[in-house]
């Protein structure tokens, strides 16, 4: 048996990762769960959103399924999702886009991974308020160093992108284009305006992929990117990007397959790996057995992958397939009219994909 946490999360989350961890489990999986909490809700009764037990768990097991967790706006606590990160050094996002049949989307047979750095970026957190002293003293030292003026109502905040953590993310790009058989990496950037953080991206990214005659590499420039994957996204297949980017061009590829719903998600580092859907908490529909599970289940399938199983996590898939494409045990979100009296809950879909796993 396989020890995995299971972060349960809030509003939806519990509902969801019930639903996941049955379908996993039907699939025969050796997997022992250690059930643990993060979110709002434990914050109310222990006053911190992550126990340490959960962080624990997470970093003895090296890996977790974890289900959406909310960040409330104007309180103290940051972000849980990257702090989760932050703290095991994930710093590889993955997030595959995949068409499946009976997803209402304008695109058909789409198949494209993007693979985000998580760490760098002008996501690092290094950022200054407007108006504070350090931030004045910063202003005043980039004044006296450069010929472009900041004034001093500006907030400042800093894009670190190193050749380290570069080299590691496109290496991962590459070694999984490798495993999973692909064709193409495309690097993605913005190197003819920002030289010395893009321009070494692409450096680096060329440095690496001559380590990979076999797979097909070219970059393009982000703004670009956008328009070829609404155009002609058959032409792409891995895409490695900076965070940034690689955060806007995420929701842009879940956006062609048909939406959150069924955009499963990886952040995998050397020492540990979370698995999560791309969606959010959504606290809207907490509590109803009304949300689709398939982001989480097809996250679940990444895992399996991640730990080996690959007959398992392939099983797992097409059993989410044969279901969303009969498109009867399906939740409201998939069907034509978001009304529909026959859209079934979040339990009912599980069920209807364990029933396909022959459980
Ligand atoms: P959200 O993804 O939670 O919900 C947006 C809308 O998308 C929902 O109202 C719903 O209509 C739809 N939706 C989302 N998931 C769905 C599902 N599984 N099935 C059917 N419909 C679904 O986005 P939000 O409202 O911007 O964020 C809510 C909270 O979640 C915020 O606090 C945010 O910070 C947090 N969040 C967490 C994660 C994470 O834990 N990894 C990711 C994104 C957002």
């Amino acid at each position: 048996m396989t020890k995995v946490t299971l972060i349960l999360g809030d509003g939806i989350g519990p509902e969801i990762a019930e639903a996941t961890r049955r379908c996993i489990d039907a699939t025969g999986a050796k997997i022992e769960w250690e059930p643990r909490e993060a979110g709002v809700d434990v914050m109310k009764r222990l006053g911190t959103p992550i126990p340490d037990e959960t962080m624990e768990s997470v970093k003895r097991n090296g890996c977790a399924l974890k289900a959406p967790i909310t960040t409330p706006v104007g309180t103290g606590f940051r972000s849980i999702n990257v702090y989760l990160r932050q703290e095991l050094n994930l710093y590889a996002c993955l997030r595959p886009c995949k068409s499946y049949k009976g997803v209402r989307s304008k695109y058909q047979d789409i198949d494209l991974v993007i693979v985000r750095e998580n760490t760098e970026d002008l996501y690092a957190g290094i950022e200054y308020e407007k108006g504070k002293d350090e931030t004045l003293e910063l202003i005043g030292w980039l004044n006296a160093h450069s010929k472009r003026k900041i004034g001093p109502d500006a907030g400042i905040s800093i894009k670190p992108i190193s050749v380290e953590g570069t080299r590691r993310i496109v290496r991962y790009a590459f070694e999984y284009a490798r495993k999973m058989k692909r064709r193409k990496v495309t690097s993605v950037h913005k190197a003819n305006i920002m030289k010395f953080t893009d321009g070494l991206w692409l450096e680096v990214s060329r440095e690496v992929a001559k380590g990979y005659p076999d797979i097909e590499f070219e970059d393009r420039i982000v703004d670009n990117m956008c328009m070829q994957l609404v155009q002609k996204p058959e032409l792409y297949d891995v895409l490695v990007l900076p965070n940034l980017y690689g955060d806007i061009l995420s929701d842009l590829c879940a956006g062609l397959v048909g939406g959150l719903g069924v955009a499963p998600g990886a952040n995998i580092g050397d020492k540990g790996a979370i698995f999560e859907a791309t969606h959010g908490s959504a606290p809207k529909y907490a509590g109803q057995n009304k949300v689709n599970p398939v982001a989480l289940i097809l996250s679940g399938a990444l895992m399996l992958q991640h730990m080996g199983m690959n007959a398992e996590a392939k099983r797992l898939e097409k059993a989410v397939a044969d279901v969303i494409a009969e498109g009867k045990d399906v939740t409201y979100d998939l069907k034509a009219d978001r009304n529909d009296p026959t859209a079934v809950g979040t339990r009912e879909m599980a069920d209807a994909i364990i029933r396909k796993l022959g459980r």
